[in-house]
């Protein structure tokens, strides 16, 4: 029986595959499949409906980042259910939100001081890319807004609604819909295993960041912003980018005019070492997006922060119509700014974000023998994000045929070690909570290598 609805674990089987629609999930393929059906969550662990527990390599698919039930988050959510659930952010506002907005207005990088609430990733990027055209629209005007044009990396990421698809590049995502997405420009994505311009680490003078230089000057002043994920490209399979990448990508927006918008959705709040990845090379975008780990995976809430001088722009008598059109219901739901609050405060007093470092040189460490295999093609990690690209002959780096899913079955043979993980394609991602304890981290990587074996032998 399960705890929550009283629903036998048969009829919880029954009720998801008769109604649920899975989100990225071929249903076909799941309906014949034994899912993880969690009930409940202890640390960095799930537990599911037998009572098994899975250490999260997923951290709950990239959000949560002190474990679960963490007392101080359960409190504070709590806390805030007694005064209330949820009101409006539209004219009006909530003790909590405002809060909030003040303390991440503090933690940013320096001038970013404006803060903008939405509910998930894509919608804090749908937020920047819209506050990006109207600013070009409030400064420039309608002729050169309507010609303006946003540029963004090939193999990018940044959530599913249509604005935010139209600024990504995964294929596999965003291909079935590119006849109805915004016409964007692209550059090459600094993915050194698999370089797109043919060049090698050694002789390579960073030719994407060139490319896209190229692009801005061809365009002369007509991108009106640049989109990317610093450091980082996380969905695309964990593609880490050369040091000195998102400082020339910066220094070209400013030749050009171009606003630089960072998606910080998957790398904010300590995954990368610092707080957020941007300031390992001191770069301030023009806006930034935040959503994921901000409330430490409870609830959805999403900031898209900016500089006073864009918001200012914004700023007129009602008749003008300057203010910005775009909003959401929950915008600033009190029960998720409640569990941000808590979960920043419990990021400066734990010191979560300077463990990463550490953490992050154990399981790198751990990883050694995995790195090793054959079978893995490339490791590629930034703080405690980590891709391990499986090929079928690294000398080739030729690929298993996709109808093999060899990720996935990697993945699924992983649970029986008690991890649960989750690849993308053939790389096995691994994105632990920072709360993770060094036998965690140790466990996760013998498990991964235990499957390797078991899989391709030695
Ligand atoms: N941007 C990045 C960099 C992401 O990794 C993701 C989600 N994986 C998103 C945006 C979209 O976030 P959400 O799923 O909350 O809409």
């Amino acid at each position: 029986m399960s705890a929550r609805s009283g629903a036998s674990r048969e009829e919880v089987r029954r009720f998801d595959l008769d109604h649920l629609w899975h989100p990225f999930t071929q249903m076909a393929e799941y309906a014949k499949s034994e899912p993880l059906v969690v009930e409940r969550a202890e640390g960095n662990c799930l537990i599911d409906d037998q009572g098994r527990r899975l250490f999260d390599a997923t951290s709950a698919l990239w959000c949560n980042l002190l474990g679960h039930r963490v007392p101080e988050i359960d409190r504070a959510v709590v806390e805030q259910l007694g005064r209330v659930a949820h009101s409006t952010l539209l004219g009006a506002t909530h003790p909590t939100a405002a809060e909030l907005a003040r303390r991440l207005a503090e933690i940013a990088p320096a001038g970013l001081d404006r803060v903008f609430f939405s509910d998930n990733g894509a919608t804090a990027v749908e937020a920047a890319l819209k506050i990006a055209f109207q600013y070009r629209l409030l400064t420039q005007g309608p002729e050169a807004a309507a010609a303006s044009v946003f540029l963004s990396l090939e193999d990018g990421y940044h959530g599913d609604t249509l604005g935010a698809a139209a600024v990504g590049g995964v294929a596999l995502f965003h291909e079935t819909f590119r006849p109805l997405l915004l016409q964007t420009l692209k550059a090459p994505a600094p993915y050194c295993y698999r370089c797109p311009l043919g060049k090698v680490c050694e002789s390579c003078a960073m030719d994407c960041a060139a490319q896209l230089e190229a692009t801005l000057e061809r365009e002369r002043g007509r991108v009106l912003a640049v989109v990317l994920e610093p450091g980082i490209q996380a969905a695309a399979g964990m593609i880490v980018h050369p040091p000195g990448y998102l400082t020339r990508v910066a220094e070209a927006c400013r030749r050009h005019r171009a606003l630089l918008i960072l998606d910080e959705v998957a790398t904010g709040f300590g995954r990368t070492g610092t707080l957020f990845a941007c300031q390992q090379e001191g770069v301030v975008p023009d806006l930034l997006c935040l959503a994921k780990g901000l409330t430490g995976g409870y609830l959805p809430v999403a900031a898209t922060l900016t500089r006073e001088a864009i918001y200012q722009v914004f700023l007129g008598p009602y008749h003008e119509y300057r203010h910005f059109f775009h909003g959401h219901t929950y915008t600033g739901n009190p029960l998720g700014c409640a569990a941000a609050l808590a979960t920043l405060r419990l990021l400066a007093e734990s010191r979560a974000v300077e463990s990463v470092g550490e953490k992050a040189r154990m399981l790198r460490q751990a990883l050694e023998l995995v790195a090793r295999h054959p079978r893995v093609g490339d490791l590629r990690q930034l703080g405690l994000m980590c891709g391990i690209e499986l090929v079928a002959d690294r000398a080739s780096k030729a690929r298993f045929p996709p109808g093999d899913r060899v990720g996935h079955q990697l993945c699924l043979a992983m649970r029986r070690h008690g991890i649960y993980a989750r690849p993308l394609g053939d790389i096995v991602v691994l994105m632990p909570p920072l709360s993770s304890t060094e036998a965690e981290l140790g466990h996760l990587a013998r498990s991964l290598h235990a499957v390797l074996l078991e899989r391709f032998g030695a």
